[in-house]
């Protein structure tokens, strides 16, 4: 694999670190996309790749999102990715995570990571015993918990960024919504519109999902496969990537896309195609930081109201894309990268003003 033609240079990567430890039976990628606008954050997910191919592409690909995301919720965070090749399901141990957490201690904060798929709350105090670049902990522990009331929260703020938009006001009253995935966001966005009498429609393949969200909030479900037909103003994805394809996009009579899902978009055309049929795609990555927010907050020393009221920004971020996209006249998916270019750009130019921190070096000399 030519990793640095292939990737590194081409999406501008700046570091990919190998972690071993036979003992432990630890073999980890860490990546390191940019870190212009600060530390790199991302989690640490842990996945039984058939290839070490495979966990290096995915923490690439992954690495380069959270620069991406942080950059567009106007974080100083920059974006990395932590894989560890294994089987979340047999391959855990303390001895694992706390060998992976002096790895992360000896990048001195170049990279602070947390939770990702097949890594939770337990394995993330591991690491924190032998680091302190991590983030993601138990409210016990001062931590922010689990985010995704936050997600869900800020997913309503871009929803009402989008209703803004598209159909001239804020307030989404009388409007329907379509929630695909009633896990812990897509409950959390359904009480959300409920309380402000907005009607839900909702599908999730887990039925026990379904019935606590019809039992607790009087949603109006469908099956899952009927979600992207159904007569509703907004569709809120809040469960799988590529779930906007080829073949859902011809269902779709909603005019606005705004949900939790990572990965929304199968095909970057995908997006010009949601434009060119003038519904409104929300960029999923500006839309669903309320999660990364969260965490950033944590770094902070943990307030849930900081983190609520920082979450209310992503409103103002999504009105800022919706800006770019009419004025360049290009599909909100691209404006949203611009968005993002446009801040780290600026930012790398402010660093090229020397403040005067590497005085002591120059005397060394
Ligand atoms: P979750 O696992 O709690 O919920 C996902 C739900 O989707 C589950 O109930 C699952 O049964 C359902 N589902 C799976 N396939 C489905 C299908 N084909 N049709 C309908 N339902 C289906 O996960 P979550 O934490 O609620 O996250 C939801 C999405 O939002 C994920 O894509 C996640 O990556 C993204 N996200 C979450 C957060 C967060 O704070 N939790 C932050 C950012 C992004």
């Amino acid at each position: 694999m030519a990793i640095f033609a292939s990737t590194m240079e081409k999406f501008g990567h700046e570091q990919l670190i190998f972690c071993q430890n036979r003992d432990v039976g630890l073999r980890a990628i860490i990546a390191i996309h940019d870190t212009t606008l600060g530390p790199a954050l991302g989690g640490t997910r842990m996945w039984p790749y058939e290839t070490e191919e495979e966990a290096i592409v995915d923490a690439l690909r992954l690495s380069r999102g959270m620069t991406y995301k942080a950059a567009a919720a106007g974080l100083n965070l920059g974006g990395g990715k932590a894989v560890i090749i294994g089987n979340p399901k047999t391959d855990k141990s303390e001895a694992l995570f706390r060998a992976m957490g002096r790895f992360v201690e000896s990048l001195q904060g170049r990279f602070i990571t947390g939770e990702d798929v097949g890594v939770d709350v337990n394995d993330v105090e591991y690491m924190y015993l032998e680091t302190r670049y991590v983030s993601g902990l138990s409210r016990a522990r001062g931590g922010g918990g689990d985010p995704a009331a936050v997600t869900a929260f800020g997913v309503w703020q871009g929803m009402r960024a989008c209703g803004q938009e598209k159909l001239g006001s804020d307030s989404l009253e009388g409007l329907t919504v379509a929630v695909q995935g009633l896990g812990n966001v897509g409950f959390h966005l359904a009480k959300l519109l409920i309380d402000r009498q907005i009607k839900v429609i909702g599908a999730d393949i887990d039925e026990e999902k379904v019935r606590r969200a019809v039992d607790q909030l009087g949603i109006e479900e469908v099956k899952s496969d009927e979600i992207y037909q159904v007569q509703a103003d907004i569709f809120a994805p809040c469960a799988l990537g590529a779930i906007i394809n080829d073949a859902t996009i011809r269902q779709f009579k909603f005019k606005i896309i705004a949900g939790s899902a990572n990965n929304q978009l199968q095909e970057d055309r995908h997006g010009d195609e949601l434009d060119r049929r003038g519904i409104l795609y929300a960029p999923d990555y500006v839309i669903n930081a309320g999660g990364l927010i969260n965490v950033f907050v944590e770094l902070e020393g943990y307030e849930r109201e900081r983190a609520l009221r920082m979450t209310r920004g992503i409103y103002y971020n999504l009105r800022k894309v919706f800006e770019i996209a009419r004025r360049e006249k290009i599909p909100t998916s691209q404006a949203a990268d611009k968005l993002v270019e446009q801040r780290i750009a600026m930012v790398r130019q402010l660093k090229s003003i020397y403040t005067g921190q590497g005085i002591h070096r120059i005397r060394a000399k």
